[in-house]
């Protein structure tokens, strides 16, 4: 699904205004060039991984809040990653050593964004995955650091979930690097 006029405004919202002239939201990397075989499939059949009768959007229609209102429905954590852009401290996630089959949803917005069989432990203290479920997270640029690296949000709610970086494992060599706290594990 390429990202229509409301997708766009809906991430914009959720970007701090001293940023916002510099977003450049594109397409996910995963999105723009064809995946090997198995990739693909790791990537469309996701769902069989959803537990019976979960409670996720099953839709990535725009989801507005102001930031009164997210403070109502975030703990203080969720809120400083999802809508403020900050990163939890490396190794603090309990989702670091989830090992189980599943689905990580957003936590804002119960969009499923990654499978367990995408996990892989980078080390790096932080939830990593080696790809992501297609059309659900939208990329910005991150001019926050001198190296350019890349950002992604929730295209349902905008909620800021990590960076993605080109030194994963085969055969993506993709490594989306999460902040566990915007993340809720669903056991299948
Ligand atoms: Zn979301």
């Amino acid at each position: 699904m390429p990202l229509t006029r409301r997708t766009f405004l809906a991430t914009a919202a959720a970007v701090p205004l001293s940023f916002g002239a510099l977003l450049a939201l594109r397409r996910a990397p995963a999105d723009a060039a064809p995946m090997s075989g198995a990739v693909e499939e790791i990537r469309t059949t996701w769902r069989t991984l959803l537990p019976k009768g979960a409670a996720v959007s099953t839709t990535t229609e725009p989801l507005v809040r102001s930031n009164d209102e997210w403070k109502k429905v975030l703990d203080p954590k969720q809120y400083d990653v999802l809508r403020q852009e900050g990163t939890e401290y490396p190794g603090t996630s309990p989702l670091n050593n989830e090992k189980r089959a599943g689905v990580y949803v957003c936590a804002g917005c119960a969009l499923p964004l990654f499978t367990s069989r995408m996990k892989f432990d980078s080390g790096t203290g932080w939830p990593s995955f080696f790809t992501s479920i297609p059309d659900h997270l939208a990329m910005k640029k991150d001019f926050k650091i001198i190296v350019e690296r890349d950002e992604y949000h929730c295209v349902r709610c905008g909620g800021h979930q990590g960076h993605v970086f080109d030194d994963g494992p085969p055969p993506t060599r993709q490594r989306w690097c999460n902040n566990g706290v915007a993340l809720r594990f669903l056991p299948a």
